[in-house]
């Protein structure tokens, strides 16, 4: 049986058009066609409320994947906005976080991509960098200007002895979307892999089956016809056949 992944939904507000101001639940398709291609059907989550509601949705899928997208509300991990905080958009944060906090506590497996890593991080206690500039010693650009399915954003050094490890081995050169990082990694989880300059690119939950998170996005190097890429979706549907 092919395992039902279940992709967290993302918000999109329309500025022009017919319907100004209309918000529409959506997925970029590239998620989509990834968890096709690694033997998984997926489904979109919208963002709603309600936890009962959240918990039956979650009964009927067999993994997640908590997509990328806009800044976390710094509120929910006990920071004011700093100056260089972007877009946010609250509805989808406590969405996101009841989601994470219920798929776990169901057993399900989650890949967190991009946000979805750093979501992840605030689901289980950690803390964010609202901008790159605040760390001190970084000096690598972690926001491409390049085809955003090409890997030519950095290299990443891998933690062996991990699941990234044994997907990608001792490094990696992956794409690079973000101008946030986490700051204060989630009690219970490893770093799995940081960039040159130190910032945290991967994460996964210790003793858990499988709860990974990555900060670039696979998805779109999929697209451009990565193999090694795929094998991280292809890790995420194997783990949510196994239920
Ligand atoms: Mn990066």
């Amino acid at each position: 049986m092919k395992p039902i992944i279940g992709i967290t939904g993302n918000m999109l507000i329309e500025e022009n058009g017919i319907f100004p101001g209309i918000e529409r639940a959506y997925v970029n398709n590239d998620y989509v066609e990834a968890v096709v291609l690694a033997g998984g059907i997926p489904v979109i989550l919208p963002i709603l409320k309600g936890e009962g509601i959240l918990e039956k949705l979650l009964e009927t899928v067999d993994g997640v994947l908590i997509s990328g997208g806009f800044d976390i509300n710094p509120l929910t991990y006990g920071e004011e906005p700093s100056k260089e905080l972007e877009f946010i958009y609250p509805d989808r944060d406590e969405f996101d976080l009841n989601l994470i906090r219920i798929a776990n506590k169901l057993g399900k497996p989650i890949l967190g991509i991009c946000r979805g890593l750093q979501i992840l991080n605030v689901a289980f206690g950690g803390t964010l960098y609202q901008d790159i500039s605040h760390i001190e010693g970084n000096y690598i650009k972690h926001f491409q200007s390049t085809k955003n399915n090409a890997a030519t954003g950095h290299t990443v050094e891998i933690v062996q002895g991990t699941i990234i490890g044994s997907i990608l081995g001792e490094s990696a050169v992956v794409n690079s979307f973000h101008h946030q990082a986490v700051k204060k990694l989630a009690d219970g989880f490893t770093v799995t892999a940081r960039s040159k300059d130190g910032i945290i690119e991967a994460i996964e939950k210790k003793g858990d089956p499988f709860t990974v998170g990555v900060q670039w996005h696979p998805e779109k190097m999929i697209s451009g016809g990565s193999i090694e890429m795929l094998e991280v979706f292809k890790k995420l549907a194997k783990a949510s056949e196994n239920l």
